[in-house]
């Protein structure tokens, strides 16, 4: 089957409105769309993380970051320390009550989380399958430099082993996994060069081998 211009208009439409009304949401709980990014990336990262690699993760200028982090901080939420590697340089990271937020934010029943919840293994699996490609593409386009995608990771194999349903193999822990163990955000990712990532890209745009 063909796809046309429609489609793809159709899909962005479809996109758009999602992200737009779960941005109204985000401004109806008095937390801005960029504050929430923030402290969703912080959980689950106990020794915080630095100012400038946080906003490359979140694909913003250093200017927005520094302004959220203001006022995440006069609300309590974050605490930035001095970086021991470098004196000019500031570790953020959450509070107990930033961490509670973060939650909340994470597993709650609000946001895209709220959109997700009743989607089975399968259509997971195909929404992470095209996160990573459209996740590719925004780097391809400069819009987005930090997200750690499998298929940015120099670890990820995709289509490597002829298991249906574990196509994929992750040479870090050393294991095949399906498109529903697709990850995002991956704390153990390490991008990959430039060729490896165009390569994987290819091969994971194919259909699944019979
Ligand atoms: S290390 Fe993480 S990002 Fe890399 S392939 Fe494995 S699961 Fe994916």
């Amino acid at each position: 089957m063909s796809t046309s211009n429609d489609q793809r208009r159709q899909a962005a439409a479809g996109l758009d409105q999602l992200a737009s009304l779960v941005r109204a949401q985000s401004w109806s709980k008095d937390l801005p769309p960029t504050q929430a990014a923030v402290l969703r990336a912080l959980e689950g990262v106990p020794a915080g993380q630095r100012a400038r690699q946080l906003a490359e993760r979140l694909g913003i200028s250093a200017a927005s970051l520094s302004d959220s982090l203001k006022v995440l901080e006069t609300k309590g939420w974050i605490e930035r320390l001095p970086d021991p590697a470098d004196g000019r340089a500031a570790i953020v990271r959450l509070s107990v009550e930033g961490g509670k937020m973060a939650q909340e934010l994470l597993g709650g029943e609000g946001g895209m989380a709220g959109l997700l919840k009743r989607l089975e293994a399968e259509d997971l699996g195909a929404l992470l399958r095209i996160t990573q490609l459209m996740v590719y593409e925004a780097q391809q386009q400069g819009l987005a430099t930090g997200p750690r995608t499998c298929l940015g990771c120099r670890f990820f194999q995709p289509y490597a082993t002829q298991d249906r349903d574990r196509p994929h193999f992750c040479g870090f822990v050393q294991k095949p996994f399906g498109d529903a163990d697709l990850r995002v955000d991956c704390a153990e990712q390490d991008p990959g060069k430039k060729q490896q990532v165009a390569a994987n890209a290819r091969r994971f745009r194919q259909a699944v081998p019979q």
